[in-house]
């Protein structure tokens, strides 16, 4: 039987909930004793954590940093000497060959037929007006049905387990899109490497967890502490700390939350039917994360894109070659990614699967090589962005800002969001509130 004791209630300015990235800029900005932050988990983080398994560190899958601006200047200064900078080593594995990433600027690595293929479709659409009316036609009208049908396509409806026809455009504004020279030289089989926002990534000395390690420092997180239960009208939050069990029940000004949408709302009371059933729409992908250790060195690459179906992933990352310090001398530490709508569907064979692809992908060479294994499941990894998920999302965030509800990062906005665009949102909002509440 669990045991439950009836604790204090209490009245703040700020309740922060969750202490990934964006919680813990928010708490960073604020002055003590203005807030309270809690955690679900042991440790802060969120997706950024890093852990040991078997002399092997591994990451909640590879997090790479991809700044700019103020949030760049701000992660210098924080990490200082630990932040290290690598040139991008990326491939799209297709056909048995390695193309270089981003596909669409080096379609010359394709046989011959597939190259003029997608050098026709790009010809076609090349100055044309491009269409946005979903992921599909923008990519078709973006790149020509070439590079769509062979890459786009396969690449993204294995990741997001959804057909691109009903997924939108509006947030593609991140995938590089190469001049028509770029794509000409590419076509010629010149490799075009400073192309997208990630061509230079930044990795910390120690793990990607160093720096909510860091981004903790002077800040009073209570760990294990649940957000379990919401009263939107009445700006009241319960919170349970599972060591004790104790329950406390506070009333707060500004509640801001960065735990995903669809949980926030499942413990909110009170919730009009038409937010409940907006609720409804909002649809994600989880990924399970298969990190692998393994004797012997693999790849040179830092990530490679599977966009057949014959590997069950659709991407594999590359540890010991951006995070180095964190994997025995002489081998190798992999991230595999299989997207999932439902727990249910990754099956306890999948790791034999998944060996056999790497094999066949010539990752590795034998299947004892493999010799530490460490599954994660990242539930609501991708929010699948649809036209009625977008209006959804609006209608929902506003409906809890009249209420001082405040939904940021990833999964409270619901939104494809990087690691720098959390920091840099935490940063603002807590400074926001500084300035209109405190
Ligand atoms: C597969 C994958 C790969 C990625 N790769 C990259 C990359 O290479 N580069 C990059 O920049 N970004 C990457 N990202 C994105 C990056 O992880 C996020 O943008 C960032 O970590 C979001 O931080 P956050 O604080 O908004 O959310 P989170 O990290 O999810 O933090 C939310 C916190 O809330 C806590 N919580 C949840 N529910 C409760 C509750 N009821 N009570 C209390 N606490 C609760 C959680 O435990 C968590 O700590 C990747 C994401 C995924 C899924």
């Amino acid at each position: 039987m669990t045991r439950k004791t009836v604790g204090q209630k209490m009245k703040i300015p700020v309740l922060i909930a969750g202490a990934g990235l964006s919680g813990l800029c928010v708490a960073r900005t604020l002055p003590r004793g203005s807030y309270r932050i809690f955690e679900k988990e042991e440790t802060p983080g969120g997706l950024c954590r890093s852990f040991w398994k078997d002399g092997y560190r591994f990451d909640y899958t590879g997090h790479l940093l991809h700044l700019k601006g103020e949030t760049l200047t701000f992660v210098e200064t924080l990490m200082g000497e630990r932040l290290r900078e690598y040139k991008r080593r990326a491939a799209i594995h297709i056909l048995g060959r390695k193309v270089p990433y981003p596909f669409q600027a080096h379609v010359g690595f394709l046989p011959a037929s597939l190259r003029e293929e997608c050098l026709e479709g790009f010809q076609r659409v090349c100055g044309r007006e491009v269409e946005r009316g979903n992921f599909e036609r923008w990519s078709r009208s973006t790149f020509g049905d070439g590079i769509h049908r062979l890459f786009m396509k396969p690449y993204n409806e294995k990741l997001y387990r959804t057909p691109l026809s009903e997924m939108t455009a509006d947030w593609l504004g991140w995938v590089p899109r190469p001049t028509r020279q770029e794509i000409e030289a590419g076509g010629r089989g010149e490799e075009v490497p400073s192309l997208g926002y990630n061509a230079v990534f930044r990795y910390p000395l120690g793990g990607i967890g160093v720096l909510p390690e860091k981004l903790s420092e002077g800040i009073e997180i209570e760990t294990r502490s649940v957000l379990f239960r919401l009263d939107p009208s009445s700006r009241t939050a319960w919170i349970r700390k599972e060591e004790t069990k104790e329950e406390i029940e506070i009333r707060y000004t500004v509640l801001v939350s960065t735990i995903p949408l669809p949980d926030l709302l499942a413990i909110s009371r009170n919730i009009p039917d038409t937010i409940r059933a907006d609720t409804e729409k909002l649809r994600s992908v989880g990924v399970y994360c298969l990190n692998v250790g393994i004797r012997g060195r693999t790849e040179p690459y830092h990530w490679l894109y599977f966009p057949e179906q014959e590997y069950p992933f659709y991407r594999v990352g590359f540890y010991h070659n951006f995070a180095e310090d964190g994997v025995p001398a002489g081998c190798s530490a992999l991230y595999i990614e299989i997207s999932y709508r439902d727990r249910g569907e990754i099956r306890g064979e999948c790791h034999e699967e998944i060996f056999a692809g790497l094999l066949r992908a010539g990752i590795i060479e034998k299947r004892e090589a493999v010799e530490v294994v460490a599954p994660l499941y990242l539930d609501f990894a991708y929010a699948v962005p649809t036209a009625s998920s977008t209006l959804a999302v609006k209608r929902i965030r506003e409906y809890l800002l009249q209420r001082g509800i405040r939904t940021i990062g990833r999964y409270g906005r619901w939104a494809y969001t990087s690691m720098g665009e959390a920091i840099g949102e935490g940063l603002r909002e807590g400074q926001r509130i500084r300035e209109e509440i405190l």
